[in-house]
């Protein structure tokens, strides 16, 4: 095992190098600097990504590419066993993961295929002489543990939001390393045969600067209009509590929580939301929060940076109407 050789897997998103990986590369390149090594943006695509050069510029020191025609697609089964056998060839220190939908399904099976360690909702990372030692955010964000990979080469799954990508530095183009995978090395057992890219134009939940959401308070799924609206006018991504993905008011995607998304906007409007502890564990990190709950004791209350005791269906238009007129 290579203790300086620090990978990070690289998610595409639309063709498009996700938020998240830059992070990772944050993170990454924090670890390498402990100990003098170098970091490799390793992406499972199925060719030599376009975006190499980025990925140096916010922190890799070299890309590899591992290249078959069924990476084309995403499935997570031949994704996973790629970057795993180039894990037991190469022996890296360790491969971090953001934990997106995608990440999520990657992680673990890149660890159970070698039977590498794998650390889940990691928030931090650092090297105490040749062990790696990981903060872990659990039971919601309530209890931080501070645990060791048992062996290296490991797995650890990055909670999105732990780091802030680089400062993207120029510096002249990384290598670029493809490896063409032989055309039997991959289980193959899932096809995929079409992709639909759901929300196309929407803000992702993860990269937006202001989230409006809303809760069971909004009374029904009609009402989830005011959210929208609100959201619209402010340019802002449509999120919800589990309450109503649950009852099918709106797809999971829109889910902020423990068990939805990690997201850290600028500005977060939570509209006839408790604030249970599953969904804070989702938002509390947001710079401002607005909560809007006509119960004066409702735990959201309790991490709002601005709280309205109100009605939201009152309440919610009043609000669009008036920074209508103020972005007018
Ligand atoms: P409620 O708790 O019913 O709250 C509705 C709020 O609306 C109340 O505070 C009420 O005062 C207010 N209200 C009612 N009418 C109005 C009105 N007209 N105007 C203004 N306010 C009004 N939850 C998540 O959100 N995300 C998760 O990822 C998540 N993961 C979970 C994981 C586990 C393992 C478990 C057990 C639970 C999880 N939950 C999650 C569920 C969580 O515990 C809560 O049940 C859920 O967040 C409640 O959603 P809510 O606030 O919309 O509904």
């Amino acid at each position: 095992m290579k203790q300086t050789d620090i990978w990070v897997w690289v998610e595409g998103k639309g063709h498009k190098t996700a938020t998240l990986t830059l992070e990772m590369l944050a993170a990454a390149s924090l670890l390498a600097g402990q100990v003098g090594g170098r970091v490799t943006a390793v992406t499972t695509a199925g060719s030599v990504p376009s975006d190499a050069a980025m990925l140096g510029r916010y922190g890799a020191d070299g890309v590899l590419a591992l290249c078959h025609p069924a990476l084309a697609r995403f499935s997570e089964e031949d994704h996973a066993c790629a970057l795993a056998a180039a894990v037991v060839e190469r022996e890296p220190s360790v491969v971090l993961v953001g934990a997106s939908t995608a990440g999520k399904s990657i992680a673990p099976r890149l660890a159970a295929g070698p039977g590498l360690p794998l650390l889940t909702a990691c928030t931090a990372l650092e090297w105490k002489g040749r062990t790696l030692r990981a903060v872990r955010s659990l039971y919601g964000g309530n209890v931080l543990a501070t645990e060791e990979f048992s062996a290296l080469p490991g797995v650890a799954l990055v909670l999105p939001r732990s780091y802030s990508p680089l400062e993207p530095v120029e510096k002249g183009p990384v290598p670029v390393e493809e490896v063409l995978l032989e055309a039997g090395s991959l289980p193959g057992r899932v096809q995929v045969v079409s992709e639909a890219r759901e929300g196309a134009g929407e803000t992702a939940l993860e990269d937006a600067d202001i989230i409006v959401s809303g809760g069971r308070g909004l009374g029904g799924p009609e009402h989830y209009r005011l959210v929208r609206e609100l959201a619209q006018t402010l340019g802002a991504a449509c999120g919800a509590s589990r309450a109503i993905v649950d009852a099918g008011w709106v797809p999971y995607k829109h889910q902020v929580g423990q068990t939805g998304k990690k997201v850290k906007p600028k500005i977060y409007f939570a509209c006839g939301i408790s604030g249970a502890v599953q969904h804070l564990a989702g938002m509390r990190d947001a710079d401002i929060i607005v909560a809007i709950n006509q119960d004066p004791e409702a735990p959201i209350f309790q991490v709002a940076t601005y709280g309205i005791v109100g009605d939201v269906h009152r309440v919610l238009p009043a609000l669009t109407a008036a920074f209508r007129r103020r972005l007018a």
